[in-house]
This record gives C-alpha cells, structure tokens and sequence, in this order.
C-alpha cells in the first residue's frame, strides 16, 4: 500500500503546466528496444492464453488474438518472435497477460489493417482499433452494437492534460493538428454524429479554429480535466453518482488518441507510438515517444536517470499516478506519464490518524465527506462507504490526499474501497 501522494514535486498553486506558445515542442525519440513486452489486462478471467505461444513469429500491427471463444486481443507492437507468455498482476490486483516479443530490427507490418480500410467497411476496420496511444480501451466508445453499450451522441475530444506536470495532449495540439482534423472525420463518421466538441484551456484555443469543431475552453486548473467536471463545467449536465458520462450518451476522448485515429487512416497502419512525459528527480519534464511496448528502463537509460536505491518511480502524474517497484514494466497505450522521484524527495509515511481537520472536505469538487468514508473504508464497511458516504461520487482527483493534514493516502484508500466493493459485489453474485 502506497503511504503518501506524490506531492513533493508540484507547488501548492494547481494550475497544469502551459507549454509556451509560439515555441517548437521538443520531444526526443527513444530508441528501439530488443524486446517489447505487451501487457493486456485480462478482465474475462481466461486461464489460458490458447491462440498464441512461446516460438509464434509475429509482424507489426497484428492483431494477436488470445484465447478460445473470446473476442480479447492485442496489436503486436513489433515484428519478432514471442519469447514468453505469462500473468502479471498489476495494480489493485488486476490480471494481465504479458507478452514478451524479440524484435527483429526491421518491422514487417502485417496487411490486414490496411486490407480492411480499402473494403471501406468500418466493422472491420474497428476490430483493430481496441486500444490506441492515448486510450486503453476505445473498444465502448467505438462499438457499432448498440446492445453491447449505449449509443454515444455527443464526443467530447480532451485537449487538457491528465494530470499536473503532463503535457501530452497539449503536444498533440501543437505538432498534429492534421492527424487531429483527419482523426475528428473519421470518429464523425464512425460514430454518425457531427455534435464534437473539444475542451481545451484558452491558450489553446485559437490553433483549433480550423478543425471545424465546437471548441470550449477550461479553466487549467486542477481537476478540470476529469470527464465528471467537464460535464459539470462546460456541458452543465450533472453525472449522478454511480454514473458515468457514457449513460448520458457522451464519450470523451483524448486529443492523443483522436490524433492517432486520424494517422491510422491516412498511413493504413495502426500507430504504435506514445507520447510520454517523463518528469525527472529535478522536476524538470521532457517529452518522449516511445513504441507501446517499451520497457521503462529503456526510456529511464535514453534520458540518463538513474534510480538509486530508495528512489521512487511513479507511472502517471503526482496526482493520480502510481508508484511501480520494476523498471521492467513496458509503456502501455494509456501510459501518460513517468515520474522519478529521488529518496529525498519522498517523506516517509506514518499510520497518523485523521484529525478532523476538514481540509479534504472543502477541497472536494465532488462534495464526498471524505474523512468519514475514510474511516468506514478502513473499517471494512464497504456497502455503508457506497450507500451513505459518496464512495462512488468520488472521481479519483486525489485533492483530498494533497490536502490532508495527516498526509493519509486518501485517493488510494479510496481506489482501493472501489476495488473491494466490486469484489464484495461479484463474490455475492457468484453466491446467488
Ligand atoms: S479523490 Fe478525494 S477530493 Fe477527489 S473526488 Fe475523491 S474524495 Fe473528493
Ligand atoms: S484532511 Fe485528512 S486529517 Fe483532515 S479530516 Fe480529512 S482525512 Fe482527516
């Protein structure tokens, strides 16, 4: 269990970082691995990967599928022969499948995606597109079965950033604005709908006006960028909670991935590389892009950061990221951001308990009282968490652990109940 937030690096003022118009974006390439490992989160709980095996020889671009009677696959990332298959357990215990791939120092693209494009039929097409860089899971927003998930009738295209200190998506807007036009057609057409809208924050907003697009600013303040808030914000819609935006027939997209579409359509190849910000022990942040797939200690040995012993390394922003205990881990399509943190910089924790300050009640936008849902959290008391203290209202912003006297790590308290509620709730359906 993480002890503390991430909050040594970023100032008291939350304000996201502005890359400073009118300058180039410098983003420095990292090399090519020998091997990259892909990580698909194994949500169906399959025990065997059959389709696929150690010795399989494998092109870029393919679409790798995984077990028996499922739809679940991944794009290979890089021509090679797969060395090893095998579970991981990540985050909160999730499952995955890792793939590891030798990668042959010349990619061959496999020919089915662009195969699929030239038939013009966007069923096809979309079986190809379950994760890009920039989003993990595409596959709700862009499902053509509406008894699968709801319809989406309005696409909100997020030109904000994830988190403090990341720039991702603000990169996208300054260096690919015509994959950007390209992809915002394309997701018009796949999805029948002409109501796009993008958020931006207003020293953005004048390089859009050729997207032919609905533009909206936000203020860049911290937590604007969460999907609730901009519903609240900019659409003046309320998601109840328990809800998502999805139930109110609004899908929000990053601007990285609707970039990606957009590169996809017009190179007839699926995009394999992510911007990342990686943001060093000085707190200084360069951008990258990495092949999806990249272990992180590749990235960490291009830039020349070393981690010492007692250093901290953190996928995702200070807010909302967390910390990882292998340099071994690949860069995945969502992975937005790498923080290293020197032993210094990281206070170390203690099992204070909640002095009733108030503090993270009066810096919640979601209005959770969140020092009693900590306490029945820690108590186990997952049903009275959801039914009476908001636990499903919270958005994740993690405002409450940056402001908590205690220095309690509230967000993952929080993160953590949500995991345990959803346990609770499958073991008693399992039962019934
Ligand atoms: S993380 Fe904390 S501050 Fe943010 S919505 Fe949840 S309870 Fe509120
Ligand atoms: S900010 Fe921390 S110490 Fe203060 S009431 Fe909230 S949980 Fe308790």
């Amino acid at each position: 269990m993480i002890k503390r937030p991430f909050f040594g690096l970023i100032q008291a003022r939350l304000k996201y970082p502005a890359l400073i118009p009118d300058q180039p974006v410098a983003i420095k390439d990292i090399d090519l691995s020998s091997k990259i490992v892909l990580l698909y989160e194994n949500k169906t709980g399959q025990q065997n990967v059959s389709r696929l095996k150690a010795g399989d020889k494998v092109k870029t671009g393919q679409r790798l599928e995984l077990f028996e009677n499922t739809s679940d696959y991944i794009i290979s990332t890089a021509t090679g022969e797969v060395k090893e298959i095998s579970k991981h357990t990540g985050y909160f215990g999730r499952n995955y499948i890792s793939i590891t791939i030798a990668r042959n120092p010349e990619d061959q693209w496999d020919e089915n995606f662009k195969t699929a494009g030239q038939a013009g039929n966007y069923e096809d097409v979309i079986k190809f597109l379950g994760a890009l860089p920039g989003e993990a899971g595409l596959s709700t927003l862009l499902s053509l079965n509406p008894a699968e998930h709801p319809p989406i009738n309005k696409i909100v295209i997020k030109g904000i950033d994830n988190d403090l200190l990341v720039a991702n998506n603000q990169t996208i807007l300054r260096t690919q604005l015509d994959d950007l036009k390209n992809g915002i057609d394309i997701l018009s057409e796949i999805m029948h709908t002409t109501d796009i809208i993008f958020v931006v924050p207003p020293a953005l907003k004048t390089q859009l006006s050729e997207l032919g697009v609905t533009v909206k600013t936000v203020k860049p303040k911290y937590p604007n960028h969460f999907p609730h808030m901009i519903m609240k914000n900019v659409l003046r819609e309320i998601v109840p909670a328990g809800k998502s935006p999805g139930d109110s027939k609004t899908g929000f997209i990053n601007a990285e991935a609707v970039a990606a579409l957009g590169m996809a359509f017009r190179d007839r190849e699926i995009p394999i590389y992510k911007i990342l910000t990686v943001i060093k022990k000085d707190s200084s942040v360069v951008m990258v892009r990495a092949r999806v797939g990249t272990p992180v200690k590749d990235i960490l040995d291009t830039l020349g950061i070393e981690l010492n012993h007692g250093d901290r390394l953190v996928l995702g922003g200070p807010m909302t990221g967390h910390a990882v205990y292998s340099e071994d881990l690949p860069v995945m399509y969502d992975t937005d951001a790498i923080m290293v943190q020197g032993k210094k910089q990281i206070i170390l924790s203690t099992d204070t308990q909640c002095i009733n300050c108030g503090e993270c009640i009066r810096a919640c936008p979601a209005k959770v009282p969140v020092n009693m849902l900590v306490r029945v959290l820690e108590n186990g008391l997952y049903d009275d968490a959801a039914d009476e203290y908001g636990l499903f209202s919270c958005i994740e912003c993690g405002l409450c652990a940056y402001v908590c006297s205690a220095r309690i790590p509230v967000l993952h308290f929080i993160m953590l109940g949500k995991h345990e509620y959803a346990l609770l709730k499958n073991a008693e359906e399992s039962n019934a």
